[in-house]
């Protein structure tokens, strides 16, 4: 079957990889080759950055108002919007994850262009009080400059909105790096920016591999930032680097978050956000309600609860409707995932549905693994201490709400937490307690344009989405304008 080719953009033109050749991309539902990627270099991401440091010092870009900067956003908006079913659908050939979950997402993704669009020309610097006779002062806020925005691979367009809206409205130019196993939505969607009228090099992509591209990308003299969503120890690798040469990061990385059940939540509703925590994406998603804490009165009852509507899970082709989980991004993971189960067994928890492979013949290409639940985890156990990003859930019990957020805490991480009760005053003592950027009492997985996301401890660095996101691609400048006619004795300050 022939592949379909993909370029990249670099300062407006598509162009292949200098001498790097092509790189194949994957179906996870049927583990065949579909697409081929400019399997770039160190000098394909030179150029992507020159690109785009030319087009944030020159051309149209800096001229244009921030109004006329945010009716850009707007219109590239309306064009994902009319796109998001071809858009969808490539994410879905990529990753494997459910067309309905990723059309549901690139659906969502015009509202940050919108909502960031909108923010563009309310970006305001004050002018200060001064203490200082004869002085006036006040501050711009500017765009920080180049920024590198390097994705993963389970929800490569909503997780570049996150970074490209804030960006592009604060006048920042981009290069997106987007995952190996994931390349093609992106390349795709970057085609967009010249149809909506974006200046040449604005937005830039550089495909591969990311220990080829990416030291080229995170240390260039001329980038100014970057913006990371990825493992945790890809972040803190990018983050020693970038630190070398002072550059500004955001870093959005793991989680190992506690879905926490009382026992007088409405156990049923208790259970489905249980599932939706960690079945959803077949686990692949750093949001993952990955240790499910439950009242121990309520243990087994909740546990049969979960396990009952886990059976029935539908496993099958990511593009049919009726499908419920789909398979793994990557082979690698899905050994990785079969490794975790295997850990577990050993260390002692109890496996109480799936465990292995399915048995399925028409599943037998793709990269499943079956919806896996493990009861009676110790929060010791690496099942309950480790990302593991697939269909994997550990149910651990809990005495009281001091135990719970005992539990809870325990972990490097502190991405998300789930609350599941009828009392108000403990959802919100809990909520306060809980060590995590966003906490969702009797509900899981929201987000929002709107809502500001992020990590607590070894989750990440800085925050994406809601007003304070464009902050982290600004930086502060103070301007003394001295209104007396003298010059003051040059030899003491001000
Ligand atoms: P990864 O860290 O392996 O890769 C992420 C990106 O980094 C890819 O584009 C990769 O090519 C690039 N990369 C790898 N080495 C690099 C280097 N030396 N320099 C620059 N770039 C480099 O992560 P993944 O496996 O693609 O994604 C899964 C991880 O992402 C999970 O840990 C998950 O929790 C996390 N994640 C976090 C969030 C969040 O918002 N917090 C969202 C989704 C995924």
């Amino acid at each position: 079957m022939a592949l379909t080719r993909f370029h990249n953009i670099v300062g407006g033109r598509e162009v292949a990889a200098k001498d790097g050749g092509w790189f194949a991309s994957a179906n996870p539902f049927d583990g065949r080759d579909w697409a081929e990627l400019p399997h770039g270099g160190a000098a394909d991401a030179a150029a992507a950055v020159e690109a785009a440091h030319a087009a944030f010092t020159g051309g149209d870009w800096p001229k244009l108002t921030a109004t006329q900067r945010g009716k850009l956003l707007r219109r590239l908006a309306d064009l994902i919007e009319r796109d998001a079913e071809k858009l969808a659908a490539l994410e879905v050939r990529d990753n494997g994850k459910l067309y309905a979950e990723m059309l549901g997402q690139v659906r969502y993704i015009p509202e940050w262009f919108h909502y960031f669009g909108g923010l563009a020309d309310k970006i305001e610097g004050a002018v200060l009080p001064t203490d200082k006779p004869q002085m006036f002062s006040y501050t711009r806020r500017e765009p920080l400059g180049v920024v590198v925005a390097i994705t993963p691979w389970n929800s490569p367009l909503l997780l570049l909105a996150w970074k490209l809206a804030p960006a592009l409205a604060a006048g920042c130019t981009v290069v997106i790096k987007p995952s190996e196993f994931t390349s093609a939505s992106t390349l795709e969607f970057a085609r967009l920016f010249a149809e909506a009228g974006f200046p040449a090099g604005v937005v830039n992509t550089v495909t591969g591999f990311g220990g080829e591209v990416g030291p080229t990308l995170v240390e260039h003299p001329l980038v100014a930032k970057i913006a990371f969503t990825g493992g945790d120890a890809t972040g803190a690798h990018i983050y020693q680097q970038a630190a070398k040469h002072i550059k500004h990061v955001t870093l959005e990385l793991g989680g190992k978050s506690p879905n926490i059940i009382f026992a007088d939540a409405n156990l049923d509703d208790a259970a489905k956000g249980a599932i939706s925590g960690i079945f959803a994406a077949s686990g692949q998603t750093c949001i993952a309600g990955s240790r499910v804490l439950v009242q121990r009165s309520v243990y087994d009852a909740v546990v049969d609860r979960i396990v009952a509507i886990a059976q029935t899970a539908k496993l099958g082709d990511p593009m049919d409707a009726a499908t419920q989980v789909g398979p793994i991004t990557t082979m690698q993971q899905r050994d990785k995932v079969l490794s975790y189960i295997d850990i577990a067994r050993a260390d002692g928890a109890r496996c109480v549905l799936g465990g292995k492979r399915p048995d399925d013949a028409a599943l037998g290409r793709g990269w499943f693994v079956e919806p896996t639940i493990f009861a009676d985890v110790h929060n010791d156990m690496r099942i309950a201490r480790e990302e593991v990003f697939g269909p994997v859930l550990s149910i651990i019990p809990f005495d009281d709400d001091d135990d719970a957020v005992r539990i809870a805490n325990d972990s490097i991480y502190g991405l998300a937490a789930g609350v599941w009760t009828s009392s108000i005053a403990r959802a919100i003592t809990m909520s306060d307690r809980l060590r995590a950027g966003t906490v969702w009492v009797n509900t899981y997985r929201a987000v929002s344009f709107m809502a500001p996301f992020g990590g607590y401890k070894k989750s990440g660095i800085g925050r994406e989405s809601g007003q304070h996101a464009i902050v982290e691609y600004l930086q502060t400048k103070c301007v003394w304008i001295n209104l007396a006619d003298d010059v003051p004795n040059p030899f003491v300050m001000r």
